[in-house]
């Protein structure tokens, strides 16, 4: 079968399709992503629909996967807050993340390919250098399936590639009343993105969202290793 990806050539033509496909929902998240020039992040195509390659055998995540999660997240991205991205790749996640504090919060990614924290770091300061410079965006190497206890707990996790099972260690560094969302499933099988919610008591709820197809969280031999 062939996919015709329409020629976009802006951040408003495909908000704007995202828009009318449902993905982008409030207001918020729209303002958002508009922030956020998804040119800084790809080279190849940044107005498409799809993920693109950025190296190291992972992808940039498809628009309307990062809507989508910021839509689940909306709530739990507040001035003051602090959030996580775990497997920021190109970076642009955790700016979006951030843009949705309001540039008011802390939003934390860590990432396990040193390559891809100097990229990301690059595709940041070409129009967002304040957020780093002022920690608002904070870039930490290491690996995510162990969260990043050093700056948390976090009012709401976001991972950008598939667990086999929930890392414990995330429900552990989420708020009460925070909220995790991550794609679950075997690497290449059926995945789901889950979304993990602690309520103020502690107890915690998951709920089942989308189909998807993500790359593995796993270690950085094994991803480099294909
Ligand atoms: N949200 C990112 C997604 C990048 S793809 C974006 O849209 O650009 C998933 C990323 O997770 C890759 O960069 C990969 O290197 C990273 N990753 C995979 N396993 C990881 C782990 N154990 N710890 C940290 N990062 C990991």
């Amino acid at each position: 079968m062939m996919f015709f990806y329409p020629p976009y050539n802006s951040m408003k033509e495909l908000c704007d399709h995202l828009k009318k496909d449902g993905y982008l929902k409030s207001q918020k998240v729209y303002d958002s992503l508009m922030n956020v020039d998804r040119k800084d992040f790809s080279k190849n195509s940044p107005y498409e629909d799809r993920p693109q390659p950025i190296n190291y055998n992972v992808t940039i995540s498809a628009p309307h996967m990062h809507a989508y999660c910021l839509e689940l997240l909306k709530d739990h991205l507040k001035p003051g807050g602090k959030a996580l991205d775990v497997g920021f790749g190109s970076g642009y996640l955790t700016v979006a993340m951030s843009k949705m504090m309001d540039d008011k919060g802390t939003a934390v990614g860590i990432e396990h390919i040193k390559e891809l924290c100097d990229f990301a770091n690059e595709n940041i300061r070409k129009n967002h250098k304040n957020l780093l410079d002022s920690k608002k965006v904070i870039l930490v190497h290491g690996d995510g399936r162990n969260g990043c206890t050093q700056y948390g707990p976090y009012n709401c996790i976001h991972v950008g590639a598939a667990a086999a099972k929930l890392p414990q260690a995330l429900i552990d560094q989420l708020t009460n009343g925070g909220r995790l969302v991550i794609p679950i499933g075997e690497e290449g099988g059926t995945q789901y993105i889950y979304i993990i919610d602690k309520d103020n008591n502690g107890k915690i709820t998951k709920t089942q969202g989308l189909c998807v197809s993500y790359v593995p969280l796993t270690s950085a031999e094994h991803q480099l290793s294909y």
